[in-house]
């Protein structure tokens, strides 16, 4: 086997998803636990007040190192090598969420037994089925009285529409927790309650092992009750379909008592797919190639506040990348500088010798990487997939310093290039139009651009319902609807041409008078 195949096929890159409060960040911070990466819990901190104010967002994307090192980790376990990276639990910045998923070939979703499947559970869900990524599901809290366990799979079925096969199923809840059996192994893991070090396991074989009824008495006999109720109807795990997409094995557990941690982190590595094939749009590329290829998913603008630049986080798709490699950007046509490639350890960034297929690393850049772009050694060829989304919600940026006009422009190029925004500018006029999933967005952008650029700006509201990307079948078509429609037209940062409609019922008969040509509500980068 060669090298490359080798490394990759121990890899294991997913991303953890849930609604907010889950546990998402408690669950990361106790697999970095048990897999070694980390001695103490108390680690993993940071985005953890994106979410509840714009200021403390702020503050603490100044302290980026932090929130940075949270997003990707690395970490070995089981003899395979984990990229777990995170994903932002704030709405606002589910277009980053979305282009993380890209980049993963499984994920971990995580729910709150209490709550159930909850409404961005959804459509973190919907955005998983696009590409059928392979999903497991961990049920947390269960040291909490939540909803039967029973019924909680039933829910994940019908609410998220995918099968379920409960492979550790909980002895006891609430303050009843003891542990967990798993249906697999025909095994018991019963817990002492150890918050902070990976704490002893007691295990028992067989369900009918002697001792369980008395030691355990009426939480035992449910447990019993509902296990033979799952062997009477329950789906048998199939790894095939798990694979495909089309079955979550689910775990129970508590993760910040690290009830069921180990188990599920045991389950994953064994069955999440190694890196796959990645398409791009003249063939397939097999992480088995000798020659690397890669695209950036993500780029993150001044980690080290000491230095103006920012970070393209790049998932290696085929063959090596090594340290001192000058990747060729298939946008740009040449090869890219990178001083100094990163790879995001748990509570650290090093320096990478050697990243293989599956493997994030993060390059260094003053501006010449994009969103979207595709990496190779040469060859030009570009990865799809990577989406750009209409945003909902518009503002047109008014200068307060006329002569600021080269920065702002340039701040804005650079933050769009980012994601952090998406930029248009209208054909028959200098107004500049700023495009946003949510209002956070815009607060970043406002602030970023006195941060960084020195532009004071204000955003003003502007009349535009929704921006649609134009297209049609030949160039005619559409010149001839773009010069009847001029002032509603705008150019995105890539030139690409935008309709930018005044109400739903502009976009709708608009639609309606020009059936030659079609309204995208999503791109592709690159
Ligand atoms: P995130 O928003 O999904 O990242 O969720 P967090 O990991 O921050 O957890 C949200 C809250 O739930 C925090 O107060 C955690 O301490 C708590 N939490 C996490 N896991 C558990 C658990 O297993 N049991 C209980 N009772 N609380 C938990």
């Amino acid at each position: 086997m060669s090298a490359v195949l080798e490394q990759a096929q121990k890899r294991r890159t997913f991303a953890i998803i849930s609604h907010p409060d889950a546990g998402k960040t408690t669950l990361t911070e106790k697999l970095l636990l048990f897999g070694g990466a980390i001695q103490l819990a108390g680690t993993v901190k940071g985005r953890k007040a994106s979410r509840h104010a714009t200021s403390d967002w702020m503050a603490l994307e100044q302290q980026r190192g932090i929130s940075i090192t949270t997003s990707v980790m690395q970490f070995p376990y089981n003899g395979k090598i984990v990229n777990l990276l995170d994903t932002p639990g704030h709405e606002d910045f589910s277009e980053d969420t979305y282009r993380t998923l890209t980049a993963v070939d499984s994920a971990l979703m995580v729910i709150d037994a209490a709550k159930g499947v909850e409404a961005r559970t959804i459509k973190l869900m919907e955005v998983c089925r696009l590409r059928d990524t392979p999903i497991i599901t961990f049920i947390n809290k269960l040291d909490r009285e939540g909803q039967a366990p029973l019924n909680l799979l039933d829910e994940v079925e019908k609410v998220l529409n995918i099968q379920c096969t409960p492979i550790t199923w909980p002895l006891g809840m609430g303050r009843d927790f003891k542990g967990v059996y798993h249906l697999l192994e025909d095994r018991f893991y019963l817990y002492t309650g150890d918050k902070h070090r990976v704490s002893e396991i007691e295990t028992i074989d067989g369900l009918h092992a002697p001792g369980l009824a008395e030691r355990f008495g009426a939480v035992y006999q449910t447990l019993l009750d509902e296990i033979e109720l799952l062997q009477m109807a329950g789906t048998d795990f199939d790894l095939e379909k798990y694979r495909a997409g089309k079955l979550t094995p689910v775990f129970m557990g508590s993760a910040i008592n690290n009830f069921g941690v180990r188990e599920l982190l045991n389950g994953f590595t064994d069955w999440a797919p190694s890196p796959l094939p990645r398409a791009t749009e003249t063939r397939e590329v097999q992480p088995s190639e000798e020659k690397f290829t890669g695209f950036v998913f993500k780029i993150q603008a001044n980690m080290d506040p000491k230095h103006r630049d920012r970070v393209a986080f790049l998932r290696v798709c085929s063959g090596v990348y090594r340290r001192g490699m000058n990747p060729y950007s298939v946008r740009l046509g040449q090869g890219v500088r990178v001083s100094n490639a990163l790879i995001f350890m748990a509570a650290d960034r090093e320096s990478v010798e050697e990243a293989y297929p599956g493997d994030i690393i993060g390059l260094h850049n003053h501006g010449t990487i994009a969103i979207g772009d595709s990496f190779s050694e040469g060859e030009t060829l570009r990865f799809t997939g990577i989406p750009n989304f209409a945003p909902d919600l518009f503002r047109r940026v008014v200068l307060k310093d006329p002569l600021k006009a080269k920065q702002l422009n340039k701040g804005l190029d650079q933050l769009s290039e980012e994601g952090a925004t998406q930029v248009y500018r209208p054909l028959t006029n200098n107004d500049i139009v700023l495009g946003a999933v949510g209002t956070l967005q815009f607060d970043v952008v406002q602030f970023r651009l006195r941060d960084e650029y020195g532009v004071e700006s204000v955003f003003e509201p502007v009349q535009v319902y929704c921006a649609r990307w134009l297209q049609a079948d030949d160039e005619r078509t559409l010149k001839a609807f773009v010069d009847k429609n001029e002032l509603r037209i705008a150019k995105d940062h890539y030139g690409d041409l935008v309709y930018l409609a005044s109400s739903s019922v502009n976009l709708s008969m608009t639609r309606e008078r020009h059936p030659e040509v079609r309204f995208l509500d999503t791109k592709e980068h690159g």
